[in-house]
Order: structure tokens, then sequence, then C-alpha cells
């Protein structure tokens, strides 16, 4: 499963949330009507559990240009789909 990059949006008001965006979507704060701006991407050191696999010990640099952190299960780097070598244990 393709690892989702998520990202914290900040209304005028200060109210923030985090998510995943997509492209070109406008995220509206449900209870004040204000637009979402995003501020920046998360690292992927999410404390929760579920996101563990994201803990810098289980990423490696996939070796392309592009110098992205993968996770260490992956076959393919998410980034450019190059292939990935096998983990070394
Ligand atoms: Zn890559």
């Amino acid at each position: 499963m393709p690892a989702r990059q998520k990202y914290r949006l900040r209304a005028r008001s200060d109210r923030e949330i985090i998510r995943e965006v997509e492209p070109g979507v406008t995220y509206v704060d449900a209870e004040t009507g204000e637009e979402f701006q995003v501020v920046g991407a998360l690292l992927p050191l999410a404390p929760s559990p579920s996101n563990l696999p994201y803990s810098v010990e289980n990423l490696r640099l996939c070796g392309c240009s592009l110098e992205q952190l993968v996770q260490n299960d992956l076959n393919d780097c998410t980034h450019c789909g190059r292939r990935l070598p096998a983990v070394e244990r």
C-alpha cells in the first residue's frame, strides 16, 4: 500500500487539521466555513502506533535522484517507481 503524505492545514482563525490532501481540492472548516491553507507536510515521525512503519528506523533512501525516503518493506520506490534492492538485515 503506498504511503500517503499527510499535511497540516490551517484556517485564518488558527484552527488546524491534519489530513491527506488531493491536488486542486479546497478544504473548508465544517464549523466556521473558513478555507484551510496547507502550511506544511508532516514529518514521517507521527506518534501514532499506526504510523510507526514511517519511523526513521524503518525508512531508507530509495537511491534515485529524488533522494526520497521510502519504507524498508516496499519493493518499489513510491516516488520514482524504481525497483529497490533487497533489505540487508
Ligand atoms: Zn526513487
